[in-house]
């Protein structure tokens, strides 16, 4: 089952078990001291063909709007990592806070969330890979969904072997997008991986680059929004790739090199940092570890979850709750309760592998 499929089932049982208030048992104990929300993109609704499995990472102004309006509702304090951190520091127990986070470094957090952020007042942090600004990065995923949703079949060989796939329905473009995307993700370290790329997509490598300086942040962006006390800049890689895989020297490039990229050009500390896509099998207990020794306050992972003061000494490996294209305000109230957590970790409140 596609994690999409996942979000669209439990955004349809969300209501259900909302209106019985069933949620409401699990607050006391594990709605803890609050959240960090992960977006993606912010971008207003159009009406072209895409591929759902990748659109549920973008959400509309609108649901931005109406994330805003739940958090204000259920009177939570719209805090910045830095007080998230200081706030476990102290010990805090008693407080309701939210944090705003936005991953890679994409040009809509700044055209299209910021000015929201900014009316209503409320911090948040940008975590940028680096590549993205340095216009070195290969957004394939854009490519991906352009070649499956305007070709037919896709062909390509690859380190010996052929690939084949029909995608001439909408269904088998979906199914046909994660099989390529799992083949890809599985391909990146192998030296001559853009020629995996230029095979799967037929282009050049100039080609490749084509969406970089469109959907990115670029290092003036970056600066301007900096500037803003409201405004946190985090660090989330150079490359992006999944750091479990990677030696032990190339990990630590990776997280010390996109800290001190970005500290050149913002001429700040940058003290936060997202494990790129974040599961268990992405980041675990060395990633962590490596990321506290290198002195940075936060460490933010993908795994759902909420904040507790038991986090105070654990502050490498934060959860955080997704926000995507399904999440409705019932799906919000599953997971601000902990009901959600609760179920998919069994109870369990801090994830420390
Ligand atoms: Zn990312």
């Amino acid at each position: 089952m596609s994690s999409y499929t996942k979000k669209k089932i439990i955004s349809v049982v969300a209501p259900v078990i909302s209106g019985l208030g069933v949620h409401k048992l699990f607050a006391p104990g594990y709605a803890g001291l609050g959240q960090v929300l992960t977006f993606h993109r912010v971008l207003p609704k159009d009406n072209k063909d895409r591929i759902h499995n990748h659109l549920s990472l973008e959400i509309s102004p609108e649901q931005l709007e109406a994330t805003i309006a739940f958090y204000k509702k259920e009177g939570y304090t719209f805090v910045s990592l830095d007080q998230v951190y200081d706030l476990l520091q102290k010990g805090a127990t008693n407080t309701k806070f939210v944090a705003f986070t936005f991953d890679d470094g994409y040009i809509d957090n700044y055209t299209v969330a910021y000015p929201i952020l900014k009316a209503h007042n409320i911090p948040f942090t940008i975590y940028i890979t680096t590549n993205f600004p340095d216009y070195r990065a290969v957004l394939w995923w854009y490519l991906l969904e352009d070649a499956v949703l305007n070709r037919s079949s896709i062909e390509f060989t690859w380190q010996g072997v052929e690939h084949k796939y029909t995608c001439d329905t909408k269904a088998s473009k979906e199914s046909t997008f994660d099989e390529i995307r799992t083949v890809i993700n599985q391909s990146f370290r192998v030296n001559d991986y853009k020629t995996l790329l230029k095979g799967v997509f037929q282009k050049t490598e100039i080609q490749l680059y084509e969406y970089s300086k469109k959907l990115v942040l670029s290092w003036e962006d970056i600066r301007t929004l900096s500037a803003d006390p409201l405004c946190t800049i985090g660090a989330h890689t150079v490359n992006h790739y999944p750091l479990s895989q990677l030696e032990k020297e190339k990990l630590q490039y990776e997280i010390e090199e996109s800290k001190h990229r970005i500290e050149k050009q913002i001429v700040d500390s940058v003290e936060h940092f997202a494990y790129p896509f974040g599961k268990p099998t992405e980041s675990s207990i060395r990633e962590f570890e490596m990321v506290k020794n290198l002195g940075f306050k936060t460490g933010v992972t993908t795994r759902i979850g909420n904040i507790f003061a038991q986090h105070r000494y654990k502050t490498e490996c934060l959860p955080r709750i997704s926000v995507n294209r399904v999440t409705t305000e019932d799906v919000l109230y599953l997971q601000s309760s902990g009901m959600l957590p609760f179920i998919v970790h069994r109870g369990k409140k801090v994830i420390t592998n």
